[in-house]
């Protein structure tokens, strides 16, 4: 029986995840969910799973939660705040730990399950971005196990030889290929961006996601940030990692070879194929998620990205060669962004244009310690809300 601790529960990746678990009740039982401020939704999910530990945000969140469960029975212990969070991710009672907090929020619990030698399931890319070497390290000092939940990374993972880590020079990869759908936005006029609302950039063609990763996906930050990610999961350099756009979501990321090889991952573009693979890698479950019905498909598209369209992915590249603590700069500025976007403060092609401002006013420096990474996280944050607040004068 495999104890599973899931880090954001009320999530897209934490539902899925659960509908995963739910098929498989004989192999994997819940010790701890976590949710911020949607405790409806996370009692409800204690009512079906009965974890021992819930943890939300706020002292006010667990007093209603606390409620909920007292109300029906239910004896879960419930905390809230990050070293709750840390907790429930490092607890000896627990042997997975799904990552699927959104944004920064993420990278100390998430950095807690790998230093306490967890099976991380990493959705939560933002933490990996910011934190790079020191998050492989810690996945390496500790004994931890590190599978990838991102669709492209889980992919990757799946058509690599030896799984993540540094992929050695004899195994002949010369280039990751990262697909990417485009997003809602990618044959629309770009002249006609500036105003599209956040509903708009929120429907997704192909994918259902949390509302932040939904604009990422509008922006292409995400796959700027998954650049980045696959960097650290695989060790592979910037020049050997290329982006293409594929509309229809079916291959899910490639990895070619000397030989002229390239294999490919395909399936029907939901999250619960990659989370089934990792929870039960290296054997196989059921998903839930319906066989792949490639004839029916037809045609898959390929083509390369227009970085004067995404000035995004650009921006993250140029992170990613800038190294030390600038992926996270990139990340923290892109976070403020969005949630402005979100809010209706800012248009959606303000959101490359905050960021760009950051990049170009702060400095970045080493990222030799978590601390270092904190500091300049909450620089770029101060930051982009002082370009933010410029762009808003009359
Ligand atoms: P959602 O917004 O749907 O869910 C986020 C989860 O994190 C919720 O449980 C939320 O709680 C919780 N949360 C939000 N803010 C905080 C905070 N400050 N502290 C603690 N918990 C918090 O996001 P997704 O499920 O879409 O994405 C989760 C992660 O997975 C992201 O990093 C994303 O990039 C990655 N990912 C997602 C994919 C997808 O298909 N959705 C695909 C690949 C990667 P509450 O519900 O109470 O707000
Ligand atoms: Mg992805």
């Amino acid at each position: 029986m495999q104890r599973i601790t899931i880090l954001g529960a009320t999530g897209s990746i934490g539902v899925s995840t659960l509908d995963v678990l739910a098929r498989h009740p004989d192999r994997y039982s819940v010790y701890a969910l976590s949710a911020h401020s949607r405790v409806e939704e996370l009692a409800a999910q204690c009512t079906q799973f009965k974890p021992a530990r819930a943890v939300v945000g706020t002292a006010e969140a667990a007093a209603k939660l606390e409620e909920l469960l007292r109300a029906q029975g239910l004896r879960t212990e419930v905390e809230y705040g990050e070293q709750a969070l840390c907790a429930i991710a490092s607890a000896a009672e627990t042997d997975t730990v799904m990552a699927a907090i959104v944004g920064a929020a993420g990278l100390a619990p998430t950095l807690a399950a790998a230093k306490a030698g967890k099976k991380v399931l990493l959705a939560n890319k933002e933490a990996l971005v910011m934190s790079g070497q020191l998050f492989m390290d810690a996945v390496r000092d500790h004994g931890a196990t590190l599978l990838p939940i991102d669709s492209e990374h889980n992919a990757i993972f799946q058509c690599l030889p030896h799984g993540y880590g540094r992929v050695p020079a004899a195994a002949g990869v010369t280039k990751v290929l990262l697909t990417a759908s485009g997003g809602p936005f990618l044959k629309r006029d770009v002249s006609t961006l500036e105003n599209v609302t956040p509903d708009e950039a929120c429907k997704h063609p192909k994918w259902v996601m949390g509302r932040k990763i939904s604009v990422d996906s509008a922006t292409m930050m995400n796959k700027g940030l998954e650049v980045i990610e696959a960097h650290w999961l695989f060790g592979t350099p910037a020049e050997q990692i290329e982006v293409v756009i594929h509309p229809q979501s079916v291959i899910h990321s490639m990895v070619s070879y000397s030989d002229g090889s390239v294999l490919a991952e395909l399936g029907n573009p939901d999250m619960r194929t990659p989370i089934a693979h990792a929870l039960a890698y290296p054997e196989r479950i059921a998903s839930g998620v319906a066989q792949l019905d490639i004839a029916q498909i037809g045609t898959l598209q390929f083509e390369r990205p227009d970085f004067n369209r995404f000035p995004c992915l650009a921006l993250a590249f140029d992170a990613l060669r800038a190294g030390g603590t600038a992926p996270a700069l990139l990340n923290a500025a892109n976070e403020v962004a969005v949630a402005a976007f979100l809010e209706e403060r800012i248009g959606f092609r303000q959101i490359d244009r905050v960021i760009a401002r950051v990049m170009d006013e702060l400095p970045h420096g080493a990222a030799g310690s978590i601390g270092q990474v904190m500091a300049q996280d909450a620089a770029a944050r101060a930051a982009a809300e002082r370009v933010i607040a410029g762009l808003l004068k009359p």
